[in-house]
């Protein structure tokens, strides 16, 4: 399949409706209408959908595209893309098999990730609260380390969840994951406008076919 070109058609805002951040960082490449699209065509798109994501401040991103040749933050956006579809795979296997399918090598790619984080932990306020708090500080030499910020909530993902609400859109055409945090654990959509809607008018047609 041929993925949309971004530069020259209107591209949506980025999926969040995932409501997990590691399973909207799979969502960067998504079908919603049949077309895929890809959220990560650039480094500059991986730095605006961490940024959106609330993974990077916005002068954080701003500071980093500055520093960093294009061409290196580029190349950590094609190596986002590897890993999510990496995570593509992984996740349908565990959302099937559940917890016990996670293999030592799987294991191992995660922790390649998060090894490549150079932090520290810094007193702040602001942000909201007034009050101080310890707070983790990234401090980025090499643009292969924007990788840490989405290797944190996949191994989130993978160390705390509840595998059978771990779900795809039910549309077949649709391809994105959400986790199911309703209550009565029964949703089916990535959204209600999106799919619910065009499920309910094709079987509403498909039932008027069979009046006919
Ligand atoms: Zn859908």
């Amino acid at each position: 399949m041929e993925t949309r070109d971004t530069a020259d058609t209107a591209r949506p805002d980025a999926f969040r409706v995932g409501d997990h951040p590691a399973l909207d960082f799979l969502n960067t490449l998504a079908a919603p209408r049949g077309t895929p699209i890809e959220w990560l065509a650039s480094g500059q798109d991986l730095l605006d959908w961490l940024v959106g994501a609330q993974l990077l401040s916005s002068a954080e991103a701003t500071r980093l595209a500055s520093t960093w040749p294009a061409t290196d933050i580029d190349a950590a956006a094609r190596e986002a893309a590897r890993f999510r579809e990496w995570l593509r795979d992984l996740v349908a296997r565990l959302a099937g098999a559940g917890p016990s399918s996670l293999r030592p090598a799987d294991v191992h790619r995660v922790n390649e990730l998060l090894s490549r984080e150079s932090g520290y932990a810094a007193l702040v306020s602001g942000e909201g609260s007034p009050d101080w708090r310890v707070a983790r500080r990234h401090r980025w030499e090499r643009p292969d380390q924007l990788l840490v910020l989405v290797a944190a909530p996949v191994a989130d993902l993978l160390a705390a969840s509840d595998w059978g609400l771990v779900r795809q859109c039910e549309n077949p055409q649709c391809t994105i994951w959400f986790y199911d945090r309703t209550k009565a654990h029964r949703r089916r959509w990535c959204s209600q406008a999106a799919c619910g809607n065009r499920a309910k008018v094709a079987a509403f047609r498909a039932r008027q076919r069979g009046d006919d």
